[in-house]
């Protein structure tokens, strides 16, 4: 077999990055956009020993899980990559993933396949989103995303993960930067003033707020573009944000006001927060929510236990679970964060809430060895890599009742929930929670229980 080579395959399978997997000859190809079920034709792009790539081509006989995508740029853009999977199929998908780490890493060979809690509406999740502008060849200033491994911008101002104002919102901006003639950013120059347009909205609050990052200070008729944007209903708050630099990191540090309020304000259950350009927030709220629920659940607070919250963000859940604990303390390495935890729970009148700054591994085992502290419960929530081995010997040293483990990446937790297993724990309950429909990320929420011998 050899590069473009026409292959018939049938799709058995989908890789960890939603790409369709297929034998032939006792070889595998992974072929982006076909779906398990599909007999497709396929053209060989690059042959590895065991292994290749091929080109969807033709579909011969669609999968019975396969749907028609419903943005109109699905394909180019490869934000979603299992648009064309019926959602059903794909939380079938990530409840396997999850129980597949959790055996082949994790060893627990008597998982089941857990529970996933889907979405009942799975399109226009996501609160948070950031659009890059740019000019065509012939000098229009257009928006919408970044090519695959490019920064050339496909034109599309409609994502459906997206709200429904994002559209409106991004058609005012790029009319008045027509009117006014006003350039956008080039990286290979380094001049021009629009760079990304962030839009963020607080779905249970219904507040939006509109940032222009801008490589420079002002704009041209700001109030007309502030006059213009006020129509928008829900419109909070409009900020520049400065970023001069030539980076591909997209926001600056420094923030002004151009109109309203400098912040919006979200609620998640009971709990407030006060949200700004720059603050970390979960991108999707309905489903945060179940997750932190699954999570309070999990912990089974009577309200005197004291839980310790690894990795916690903004305060999130340490907010979320301080109403019914004794003390809930927060460890996190962002100081801005921890800051926004604090002011979060001022905000909320959440008094037995404490918050460190610091890395987990060593703010947990140095309050363990100098100052005794333990914990009732510890719920941690980790990057993709994990916690980090001192912070997982400290959580076995302190033997807290319960561990919750929020993941989203399944094989770093197979492999922390293995280390803990081994060492005087049981996994009592395992959920995936889908954080994010259509693309191949799962979040999962695992109880484990402290074994009394
Ligand atoms: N629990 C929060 C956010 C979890 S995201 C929520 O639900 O909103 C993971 C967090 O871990 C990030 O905020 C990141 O800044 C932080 N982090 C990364 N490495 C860390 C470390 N070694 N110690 C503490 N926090 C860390």
């Amino acid at each position: 077999m050899k590069k473009n080579d026409r292959i018939r395959l049938k799709i058995e399978d989908i890789g960890v990055n939603g790409e369709g997997i297929g034998k032939l000859d006792g070889l595998t190809f992974f072929v982006k956009d076909a779906v398990p079920g599909d007999l497709i034709d396929a053209k060989v792009t690059k042959m590895k020993r065991n292994y290749g790539y091929a080109r969807l081509m033709e579909i011969v006989e669609a999968s019975g899980d396969r749907q028609a995508p419903k943005c109109p740029c699905a394909k180019q853009c490869g934000g979603c990559q299992l648009q064309a999977m019926s959602y059903e199929a794909q939380l079938d998908f990530k409840a396997k993933k999850i129980q597949n780490h959790l055996v082949r890493i994790g060893g627990f060979e008597k998982i089941e396949k857990p529970k996933i809690i889907g979405m009942e509406n799975p399109w226009r999740y996501r609160n948070k989103a950031q659009f890059p502008f740019g000019t065509d060849a012939k000098g229009n200033v257009v928006t919408g995303f970044y090519a695959a491994h490019s920064h050339t911008i496909i034109p599309c101002t409609e994502c459906r993960l997206g709200t429904e104002e994002n559209q409106v919102i991004l058609k005012k901006i790029l009319a008045h930067m027509k009117q006014y003639r006003i350039s956008t950013y080039e990286e290979e120059t380094g001049k021009g003033l629009l760079r990304h347009v962030l839009i963020r909205k607080g779905f249970a609050t219904r507040e939006i707020m509109v940032c222009l990052v801008l490589n420079g200070r002002s704009m041209k008729a700001a109030d007309k573009l502030s006059e213009s944007l006020q129509e928008v209903s829900g419109l909070t708050s409009i900020m520049f944000n400065v970023n001069v630099k030539n980076t591909n990191v997209i926001m600056g540090s420094e923030l002004i006001p151009v109109w309203g309020k400098e912040y919006i304000t979200d609620r998640i259950g009971d709990v407030l927060f006060r949200i700004s350009a720059l603050s970390f927030y979960q991108v999707n709220p309905v489903q945060t929510k179940k997750l932190y629920e699954t999570a309070l659940e999990y912990a089974g607070l009577t309200g005197r236990e004291t839980v310790w919250d690894l990795y916690c963000g903004i305060g999130t859940i340490s907010l979320f679970l301080a109403k019914e604990a004794g003390k809930v303390y927060g460890v996190e390495i962002v100081p801005d964060a921890i800051e926004d935890a604090r002011r979060n729970a001022e905000l909320n009148q959440i008094e037995n809430a404490e918050f460190f700054v610091g890395k987990a591994e060593e703010v947990l085992p140095r309050m363990y060895e100098e100052q005794g502290i333990y914990a009732d419960v510890i719920v941690v929530d980790p990057p993709r890599k994990g916690c980090d081995q001192a912070a997982l010997e400290t959580m076995v040293k302190m033997q807290p009742e319960r561990i919750v483990y929020i993941s989203c990446d399944s094989a770093t937790l197979a492999r922390d929930l293995k280390y803990l297993c081994e060492r005087g724990y049981e996994v009592r309950n395992v959920k995936g929670c889908d954080m994010f429909p259509w693309t191949v990320h799962t979040e999962c929420v695992v109880l484990i229980q402290r074994k009394h011998i």
